[in-house]
C-alpha cells in the first residue's frame, strides 16, 4: 500500500514514521521500518552490521510504540500494508527479510507467481517467516549470486509475475537503497546530501520538491548525495527531476 524510504545524514526513522503518516489516508491494516547497516566512519570500506526492524499490526502510533529505544540510522525503508496475501498480523507487516537477514524488502502489489516460487524455495530448504507474496522476493533477491545490489534485484525481478513498487536495503550494501517499479507507483524525492523514495509524492513534499517518477520496468539506485535510474535491463534512463507544485 504505502512505500516510504530515507538515505541520507538525518535520522532516519523519525521521517519515515512522518511519511508513513501522511500515507495513513490511503488506508492499511499494519506497519513496519527496517533501518540499514550502520556504515561507520568513510562510508565505503566500512563493515556492514545487521538491519533491524520493527513491525506491528494496527496503526503508524503502534508502530512507533514498539520502536526499539536506540533504533538510530541514517538509512530505511519503510511500508504500510493492506494485505492481498496472509493475514494481517506482525509477522506479514513489511518489511521482509531474507534467510539470513541480510535483505529487508518493502512492496506495494501482488506476485502473481509467488505459490510456485515459494515452494521451489521450500524444496531447496528455505524457510519462510510469513505468508506474503513478498517474502518470497526477499528471499530470491537474498540468493542470487550476482555482485551487485542492482544485478540480485534484476535477476529476483526477473523470476517473478505481476506487479511491484519496490523499495530493497541490503546489509552488504549500506550505502544505498535499490527501488523498482512495474504497475506500482515509485518516485523518487531529492534532496540536499539526502534521498527520498514513496509511493506517493505526498509523503515527500515536507522536504522537497524535486521528484522523479519511475515509469514501470524502470529502477533506481539512491545514495545520500547521487541517484541514478536504469531500465531492468540494466541500461540508464534519464531522469531529470521536475518540481512539483502543492499546497499544503
Ligand atoms: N501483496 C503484498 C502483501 O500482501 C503487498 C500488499 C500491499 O500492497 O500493501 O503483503
Amino acid at each position: 500500500c504505502g512505500i516510504v524510504g530515507y538515505i541520507g545524514r538525518r535520522d532516519a526513522a523519525p521521517l519515515l514514521l512522518e511519511g508513513l503518516q501522511r500515507l495513513e489516508y490511503r488506508g492499511y491494516d499494519s506497519a513496519g521500518i527496517a533501518l540499514g547497516a550502520q556504515s561507520g566512519k568513510g562510508g565505503k570500506g566500512a563493515k556492514s552490521g545487521a538491519l533491524r526492524t520493527a513491525k506491528a499490526v494496527g496503526r503508524v502510533r503502534d508502530l512507533e510504540a514498539r520502536l526499539p529505544k536506540r533504533f538510530a540510522g541514517t538509512t530505511g525503508i519503510a511500508h504500510s500494508r493492506w494485505a492481498t496475501h496472509g493475514a494481517p498480523n506482525d509477522e506479514n507487516a513489511h518489511p521482509h527479510l531474507d534467510g539470513e537477514g541480510k535483505v529487508a524488502v518493502v512492496h506495494n502489489g501482488i506476485i502473481d507467481n509467488a505459490s510456485e516460487l515459494r515452494a521451489k524455495l521450500l524444496a531447496d530448504g528455505v524457510e519462510f517467516r510469513s505468508e506474503t507474496d513478498t517474502e518470497v522476493l526477499a528471499h530470491l533477491i537474498g540468493r542470487d549470486p550476482s555482485e551487485t545490489l542492482e544485478e540480485k534485484v534484476r535477476g529476483a525481478l526477473r523470476m517473478i509475475d505481476g506487479t511491484y513498487g519496490i523499495a530493497v536495503l541490503h546489509a552488504g550494501f549500506p550505502d544505498r537503497i535499490v527501488a523498482a517499479r512495474n504497475g506500482s507507483p515509485v518516485v523518487l524525492g531529492i534532496g540536499e546530501k539526502e534521498m527520498f523514495v514513496s509511493s506517493d509524492v505526498a509523503a515527500l513534499v515536507s522536504h522537497t520538491r524535486q521528484v522523479v517518477t519511475l515509469d514501470d520496468g524502470e529502477m533506481a539506485t539512491l545514495k545520500a548525495d547521487d541517484y541514478r535510474t536504469y531500465t531492468t535491463e540494466g541500461s540508464r534512463t534519464s531522469a531529470s527531476p521536475t518540481t512539483v507544485e502543492w499546497e499544503v
